[in-house]
């Protein structure tokens, strides 16, 4: 072998032994995804923006209160919906959206994406996508997985019809729908909240009368740190530019 050659050959050895981005590049891990875009979990930013997001709706007890409470102190956040369910209160979805909220997809079954194939996963993005035009004429941008679910042909069925995953920042899970307790809930959100973050409650669940009163003092404390609370569509344009991305 020609000696240049092998020395070559030995440097592209060393290189992917000893820079650990090379494997996990390999990985199909959240970074994977997010790196390609395909997935947000947090959105890097400088501005001190959130994300409030409410999943399993809509709710005729819930989902109504929630609404009210956004209004009340002029906010917009994101309701990641159930098909069957926005068939069951397209006045309630109706609501939400002229309000300003956002509307996601939360599948039309609320199954488990690891029993589902990607045939499957589609129809029932599409499903709920009709099911959300019929009731509120707007369709929706956003995917999220029942109980924060993905793997890769998961993340790539969405991509392919059109949606973004949104998940939500390792530490602004609120455990709602656990009923942990209303100071438990509000502790939660409040101790590790920082601009970009996305956060996930429930509307949708039995348990969400905690959800509701941990709001009343979710909101306004956010307000007092100078907190703006918007949708996933405005979270995502608050983003940084990387350096990236301005080359
Ligand atoms: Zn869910």
């Amino acid at each position: 072998m020609h000696r240049t050659l092998r020395a070559l050959l030995a440097a592209a050895i060393v290189m992917t032994t000893f820079f650990p981005t090379n494997e996990a590049a390999q990985k199909k891990d959240r970074f994977y995804f997010e790196r390609l875009g395909y997935a947000h979990w947090q959105v890097p930013t400088h501005r001190k923006v959130v994300a409030l997001t409410f999943d399993d709706g809509p709710d005729p007890t819930y989902t109504p209160q929630v609404l009210q409470l956004l209004a009340d102190y002029h906010d917009q956040a994101t309701f990641f919906l159930i098909g069957r369910k926005v068939g069951e209160y397209p006045e309630i979805v109706r609501q939400t959206a002229l309000l300003g909220n956002e509307l996601g997809n939360h599948t039309f079954s609320h199954r488990h994406l690891a029993h589902m194939n990607a045939q499957e996963l589609a129809g029932e993005l599409d499903q709920t996508q009709s099911a959300i035009l019929q009731a509120t004429g707007q369709r929706c941008k956003y995917f999220r997985p029942p109980r924060g679910y993905y793997d890769e042909p998961s993340v790539l069925t969405a991509h392919d019809h059109g949606y973004p995953v949104i998940m939500w920042s390792w530490d602004e899970d609120s455990r709602d729908w656990q009923a942990p307790g209303v100071h438990n809930i509000v502790n939660t959100v409040l101790k590790h909240v920082h601009p970009g973050d996305i956060i996930l409650f429930h509307d949708g669940t039995g348990n969400s009368r905690q959800t509701i009163a941990a709001l009343r003092e979710i909101l306004p404390a956010l307000h007092e740190r100078g907190y703006q609370l918007v949708t996933i569509s405005d979270l995502l344009r608050s983003a940084d530019h990387t350096d990236a991305e301005s080359k």
